[in-house]
């Protein structure tokens, strides 16, 4: 499992991220709805975003996040 992730994570690179948009040095996978809110580990639920995005966006959702990058 482990490593069907990371390849999709390198099949990623330089691909554009999902919230800022910016090609990906490090993508990483990011629940849009986090599970401690109660987020499904579906794939409707993940996208791929870079590194800075996805830490930034930390455990925040994805509606408050967006609302503070204004
Ligand atoms: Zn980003």
């Amino acid at each position: 499992m482990r490593d069907v992730r990371r390849a999709a994570s390198v099949a990623a690179i330089g691909k554009p991220c999902a919230y800022c948009g910016n090609p990906m040095a490090a993508p990483t996978r990011d629940h849009i709805h986090p599970r401690w809110r109660g987020g499904t580990l579906e794939e409707g639920n993940k996208v791929l975003a870079c590194k800075r995005c996805n830490s930034d966006k930390g455990s925040k959702s994805l509606a408050s996040w967006l609302y503070r990058l204004r």
